[in-house]
Parts: structure tokens; sequence; C-alpha cells
């Protein structure tokens, strides 16, 4: 079965020689391989990017008299064939590991649902960790040779752009997609638009599917802007977490029952069904409506899909869970449970919980009854899981509950800065990434230098302060920008200054301002002679979060006094494109969630693995990773009687850790004003988070303790 569905458009007219970059912008494999991004950037730097390195967009606006220059430039044309020749071996690889160890899974799809993918900052369907995780998810897929497909929403408002006043409250700017711009093309059929039905009690919504390449990978995503639509209806796929609850449910039906319909109307017949999260359950319900159909009870459609069912759950607090009021599933659901051979009351056992405030139909109860594999997305968060799912199995003990862990990972070849991984090739070899999930391989690590490890963090950080600058220069040149949003966003950040990183969504949990919690203490830190500390904060808030948005305003009224002498940042607009910057180039990355609320967490995996030193929570990952060599944790690996006695001692731990271990190591200094006993730790971080925390280990142990298992 061919992977792709659409055909590639001619539209670029490009000289012969370069035709295939066409071809490249449309696969997203270049984001996570350098050489074909400089391929694009180096056509004109300053266009790529002012054009936040959109390749379609790129080969549209540059001049023919530049690309024909570039022809050529024999040094150009020499990396162009070695990209090509390695994008083609990549597409073809027989011997990849997954038809190399599991030729069971040959042939047998399986189709992950998400309602959200983070694959790279010029398709903004993302609006943090989940959907990072999910692009993630992909790429290491295609890596592997996985036969997935993969299956969300195309957002046509995209996430929202953030802008933060100048008395800190953060606003939003919806900008609609161009989709002629995006990565993303229509599935046809006959020269027609495909389109799959979602029916609702009161009428039929259409919807069409466009396809993203990545790598080897397939992402189909659903899109409800369809003429004969109402309009109404033509936004239901909009946005992102609408937040009103009749377009949740709606957008909800549309990912689990049309997604199922769509992989069936593009020919799939997967073997595993995995839903990142509990957006997607709906499909159990058209899985088993499916054979319903077909002349089984209810009972049989149900005994015969759960075991295919596999469901990842990412929140450790009940409310985190999706859950509808009983009347508004009657309101939208009303026409399935006949269809399922239920009656009404029948349908609402199927995830009736129990809430204060009455009876909900709950998205997690329907994933986790009706799907044979669960996972929690770390070794905590597993019982966190296990303890707050146990009354869904009364009969066992709460550490039988049946729901494993994997803990999640990132992609290496997407995080890791160029340099370090120049480097790292020069140490370990071309292949490295092949193997970069064995730990034998970074016992070589103790061998590089220490000046060129120094070198590369040197050169990231600088990169940051660079990037943060031309930024700032920009807003400032194209007006509306007030000098105090000026100094608030990084124009006198010291690139030789200890820089601590606070990037994240602005959830309260999350505790951005733990780190204010004594603002005498921390001027004090900021501003030692000789040993100066800086702290870059970014992240948005949910627009209808008003207690995330005081949070931000509360930082940014600190940021901007003149005593903190422009040492703390806030920088607007985080996404894929600033969280690389940051995770690169700061030395420190922090993060203070209440324990045990951050299920795993991803951002400090990448900041561990450049080389960036973690100071955090014990907690998600971290509590994983954490050696006493590798970084720093903040607080005990335990629960607190309640969270203001936490946030006292976390605090505390806080300050007394960078006062009296983190700074000082940070500044001391040999003769050639190398820090080497930083660096020691610099070393073991790249070492033990790399490896362990991928998407590499993390996807093997998916397929082995969830997927095969699938398959029966
Ligand atoms: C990795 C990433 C996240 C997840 O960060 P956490 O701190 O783990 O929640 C969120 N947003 C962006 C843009 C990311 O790249």
């Amino acid at each position: 079965m061919n992977t792709f569905r659409t055909q590639l458009p001619d539209s670029f007219n490009l000289p012969k020689k370069l035709a295939r970059l066409g071809e490249l912008a449309y696969n997203l494999w270049w984001t996570w391989n350098p050489n074909a991004t400089r391929l694009f950037a180096r056509l004109d730097f300053a266009l790529w990017e002012r054009l936040n390195h959109n390749p379609i967009r790129m080969l549209r606006e540059i001049k023919r008299a530049r690309l024909d220059e570039v022809e050529k430039d024999a040094d150009y044309m020499y990396s162009y064939k070695r990209v090509f020749s390695d994008f083609d071996a990549y597409l073809a690889q027989p011997d990849a590991w997954s038809p190399r160890t599991h030729p069971e899974l040959i042939n047998r799809p399986i189709a992950y649902f998400s309602m959200e993918f983070g694959l790279h900052e010029t398709l903004p369907i993302y609006s943090g960790g989940l959907g990072v995780l999910s692009g993630d998810h992909l790429k290491e897929a295609s890596d592997l040779g996985l036969p997935l497909a993969a299956m969300g929403f195309m957002y046509a408002q995209g996430y929202f752009t953030q802008r933060i006043t100048e008395d800190g409250w953060q606003e939003t700017l919806n900008n609609p997609l161009v989709f002629d711009d995006l990565p993303a093309l229509p599935v046809c059929e006959n020269g027609e638009r495909l389109t799959i039905e979602v029916e609702f009690p009161d009428r039929v919504v259409s919807v069409q599917i466009w396809e993203v390449r990545v790598g080897r990978v397939p992402l189909y995503l659903l899109d409800s802007n369809v003429e004969g639509n109402s309009e109404n209806d033509r936004l239901l796929t909009a946005r992102l977490y609408w937040s009103d609850l009749d377009r949740r449910i709606m957008q909800e039906v549309v990912l689990g029952i049309g997604g199922v319909r769509a992989l069936r109307a593009l020919g799939y017949n997967p073997s595993v069904w995995h839903m990142n999260e509990g957006h997607a359950a709906f499909l159990i319900l058209e899985r088993a409506r499916e054979l319903v159909a077909s002349g089984y009870t209810f009972e049989q459609a149900i005994e015969q899909t759960r075991g295919q069912n596999i469901f990842t759950t990412h929140t450790p607090v009940p409310a985190g869970n999706d859950e509808f009021p009983l009347w508004l599933m009657d309101k939208y659901l009303a026409a399935i449970w006949p269809q399922l051979g239920l009656n009404q009351e029948q349908f609402y056992n199927l995830a009736r919980h129990q809430q204060p405030h009455g009876e909900t139909f709950s998205m997690g109860v329907l994933a986790l009854r009706f799907s044979e594999g669960r996972n929690a997305v770390s070794e905590l968060h597993g019982q966190v899981s296990r303890k707050m799912w146990h009354s869904l199995w009364q009969d066992k003990k709460e550490e039988d509950v049946p729901i494993t862990y994997v803990t999640n990972g990132v992609h290496t070849a997407n995080w890791m800065a160029r340099r370090l991984r120049n480097l790292l090739t020069d140490e370990f070899g071309a292949d490295w990434l092949d193997h970069l999930d064995e730990p034998e391989l970074w016992a070589k690590l103790d061998d590089i230098q220490i000046e060129k490890l120094w070198a590369v963090r040197l050169h990231l950080k600088r990169k940051l302060v660079f990037y943060l600058r031309e930024r700032v220069r920009d807003r400032w040149t194209h007006g509306g920008f007030h000098p105090v949003q000026v100094v608030s966003s990084g124009v006198m950040v010291n690139p030789y200054a200890l820089t601590i990183g606070f990037a994240r969504r602005f959830a309260t949990y999350k505790r951005a301002s733990l780190i204010l919690s004594d603002v005498e203490r921390l001027l004090n830190i900021i501003n030692r002679p000789n040993m100066p500390v800086q702290i870059i904060f970014a992240g948005k808030a949910h627009p209808a979060d008003d207690p995330g948005k005081q949070l931000i305003q509360k930082i940014y009224r600190q940021v901007k006094r003149a005593e903190t002498g422009g040492r703390l940042v806030f920088i607007e607009d985080y996404d894929m494109n600033l969280a690389r910057y940051l995770v690169q180039g700061v030395d420190v990355w922090m993060n203070t969630p209440r324990r045990p609320l951050e299920a795993s967490g991803t951002s400090g995996m990448k900041a561990g693995l450049n080389g960036a030193l973690n100071f955090s929570v014990l907690d998600g990952w971290w509590r994983e990773s954490y050696n006493g060599k590798n970084g720093w944790a903040i607080g005990e690996d335990k629960e607190h009687v309640s969270p203001e006695v936490q946030d006292a001692t976390d605090a505390e731990t806080l300050y007394s850790t960078l006062e009296n271990e983190i700074i000082p190591l940070f500044y001391d200094r040999d003769i050639k004003d190398v820090p080497r006993g930083w660096l020691e730790r610099v070393k073991e971080s790249i070492k033990t988070v790399t490896p362990q925390f991928s998407t590499r280990r993390m996807l093997k142990e998916y397929v082995e303790k969830l997927y095969l298992k699938a398959l029966g």
C-alpha cells in the first residue's frame, strides 16, 4: 500500500536542476535534517527568517535570478545531491528497525489519534506539550519505519499569537492560516475533494481531509470548512480547544467518529487504534457501531474491538479529563445509541461518572473501560493514575489497577542543536543517531575534550542572545513597542551570564511565580557583583484562563522594574522556534510544578540533551532521570501535607540551591576560564538524558508493551 494519498503540486516553476526542492518542501523530513533545512535557508538567509522558516513561501517568493545563481554554485549543488540521496535512501529504507525487528507489523497499520500535533512553527496546530509529543511520536515512527497513520485537525485559525501589553496583560492575535502556504495537501478522489460525513441529530456535517507528510508517515487533518455546511459547522474545526462545551463535544465527535470514517475512506484497516488523550475516545463507539451494523450485538462488538484500542492518559487530576453533562450527550449523540443497540440508560452507563455537580459522561472512563492497552506517561503518573481510577476496578488492589506507564521522550534529531550534533558525529561516527538509545554509545562521551563542549555551549548561548536581540530590534523598528517592552524582551541580556530558562504553558499548577516568593532574595541573587544571573521567561496562557494570564502579569511587573537590571526577561509568543533557541541556549532549565501534577513534562528533556542542566521538582520524567550529578532537584520525592507547605519548602530549596550550588559552580573557572565542574555535569546530563528520554526508547516501548499485544 502506498503511504501517501495526495499528489504533489508542481507549482514552483523551479529550474530543472533544483526541481526537487518543491518535493522536499512538502515533506517535514527537512525539519529534523539540518542539511536539508540549510538547503532552504542558504537560498536567502534573511528571507528565510522573515518567512518564519516556511520553505513553500520561500520557493514561491525567491527571485529567479537567485535560483539561477544557486544552480551554478558547485558547493550548493553538492549539498543538494547529498541531501536528496539521503532523502531517497530514507524513504526507501527497507531495513528500518520496525520491519527488521517486528516483521509481524508489516501491513498492520497503527492509527494514532491526537487533538494536536506540534511538528513545526509554520504549522501552528498545537498548543503545548501534548501536541509536541504527538509530533515527535510521528517523526520517530517514521525513523523506525513503523506503519503508522495519524489523525488530527486542521485548525483554520491556527493557535493564537501572543502579545504582552506594557502592563503585562496577555493579548491574543488570531491569524487565519493560509493553507496554500502550508505543507498540507487536500486528499482528492477522481479530481474532487474527498469528504466524509458525520451525523448529528438534526443535520449532517461534511468533513474534508488534508495530508501532511512526516517522513514516511502520513498525518491526516480533518477540516469542516466545506461548502454545504452551515456557517457554524464550518467553524467547528477552526480552533484548538473551543471553550464552550457544545463546540467541544462536536469537535470530539468529528475526531473520534469522523476520524474512523476518514481512515476507512482512505483505505486503511488499522490493527491498532491509539488514542493520545481522551479527546478521541468516541472512536470506540464508531468501531463498535461498524460491527453492530454488520449483525453483531454490542457486547460482541466490544469484545472484538477492545483488544486493539490503546489509551494514553496525560492528566493527573480528574478535572483534566473531558466530561460532558448527560443532557449534552442527548443533544449531540442521541442518534448513536440506537445504532449501537443500546437504550439511553445503557449508553450513559458506558462512561457514567459521578461528580459533585451531577452525573457526567467521561471521555476518560470511556477510554479506560474499552481499551485493553492503557498507559500513563511516567512512573509516578502511573501510580497517580492507578489511584485516581481505582474506582473502575474495585475488585482489584490499587497497585493492580491495569494502567501501565511509558515515560515520554523527545525526538533527538529534532531538538538537538546542529553544533552539538556535529561534535558528537566527530566523536562517535556518522551513524550515531541510529544507536542513540544504546547506553554504550554514551560512555564515549567521557572522552570528549571539555573545552570542545564548552565552545559549543558558549556558541549556543550567543546564538540565543543574538536571536532575542534581533527579535526586539524588529518589534522596535516596526513600531508599536514601548521602551519598557524593549527592555523586558531581552536587549540587556548578557551572553556570558548564568542564564536560567523557564518556558511553558502558564497553567497555575506549574507555579511560574514560585521564584518570586521572596523578591528581595531574588534581587540579591541576580545582581551579585561578578556573578550575574538572568532568567528568561516565556509561555502562553489559554485565552480563557484568567488566573494563567494574571500569573504572566505578576511576572511581567517584576520583569519591568529597574531594580532587576534587565536580568529578568519575558519573551512573547512561545512556540517551537523559540523553544528550540531556549532549550539549546540556556545554562539551566528550571521547572517548578506542584508535584505530582506534571504528568511527565518534556521541555526539560530537550534542554538536558543539549547540555542545559535541569533544576526541577522531582515530578514526572525528572524524578526518573535525576541522579545527583546531572542537574539539581527542587524539593524531595514525597507528598506534602498541604500546597502551602509544599510551596514554602520548595521556594526555600530553590533559593538556597541557586545561592550555594548552582551559581558558585558556574563561576568556578580554571585558568582558561572554563568551568570544569559545571561541564562534568553537562556531560552527565547529555549522557543520561539523551538515550533514556528519547522517543526512540519511548516508541520501542509502545511497540513492545502495547502495540504488539494489540495485534493479538
Ligand atoms: C516541549 C514544548 C512544550 C512542553 O513543555 P513542558 O514544560 O514539558 O510542559 C510546550 N510548548 C512547546 C512549544 C514545546 O516545544
